[in-house]
């Protein structure tokens, strides 16, 4: 089964140009099993998203993207603000532990990679060790990283991808979509079927998942 696990809408992210149905029929019209809902802190109510699912006929869940002051976290299984907590990750990684949700490290390097190879070089700067990476604090909170996200750059990816590996844990896959164009352009493999949130994210610990890139058709959308 293949979700999108990092999506925006307007409703709950002033940055997203789709709303919550523009999304869900995207997620449809390419053939996505389920997406899970990423505003940045703010949350969906389980309730309201069930019957999107109801209606849609795929599976639709709520996290939450939620910046802290070791970088943003993607948190799936909670469904309350955590606002209050983005400052204390020890506290955070209590709560989440309690609640049965995952963290995911979303998009950990997107900020290494703005420089080029070639630029870096030329202020001076020395070249990335994804070894160096893994030794920031933040992976000692997180039950796994995002590997592929929507709108990182392949080098960001390849790092996360080593940096994952270096770390021995698994790597989440989503389009981080905040239009209608990039939705499932990355996606998270479920090798067993997802029967409902609490086994998706239980799969997200335990399961058999994998990351991947997917080429958005345009034709799907009749465009
Ligand atoms: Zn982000
Ligand atoms: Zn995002």
């Amino acid at each position: 089964m293949e979700f999108d696990l990092h999506t925006h809408t307007s409703q709950g992210s002033a940055c997203s140009r789709m709303n919550i149905w523009d999304l869900i029929q995207a997620a449809c019209e390419r053939r996505l099993d389920g997406v899970c809902i990423t505003d940045h802190d703010f949350c969906w109510n389980p309730e309201e998203l069930a019957k999107y699912s109801k209606e849609s006929g795929i599976q639709v869940y709520g996290g939450v993207e939620l910046s802290t002051s070791m970088g943003e976290i993607l948190i799936y299984g909670v469904h309350q603000s955590l606002l209050h907590l983005r400052e204390d990750l020890p506290a955070l990684i209590q709560f989440v532990r309690e609640q049965k949700g995952v963290m995911v490290a979303a998009h950990p390097f997107r900020s290494d990679f703005a420089l080029s190879a070639f630029s870096r070089e030329e202020r001076g700067l020395e070249p990335i060790e994804v070894e160096e990476l893994c030794r920031r604090p933040l992976f000692g909170y997180v039950d796994s990283l995002e590997i592929y996200n929507g709108r990182s750059s392949w080098r960001e990816i390849c790092a996360a991808k080593d940096a994952a590996k270096i770390l021995g844990k698994k790597g989440t896959g989503g389009s981080d979509a905040h239009s209608i164009l990039s939705v499932g352009s990355c996606v998270t493999v479920f090798e067993d079927p997802v029967v409902n949130e609490a086994h998706l994210v239980g799969q997200l610990l335990t399961g058999r998942i994998h990351a991947k890139k997917k080429e958005v058709s345009r034709n799907v959308l009749g465009m």
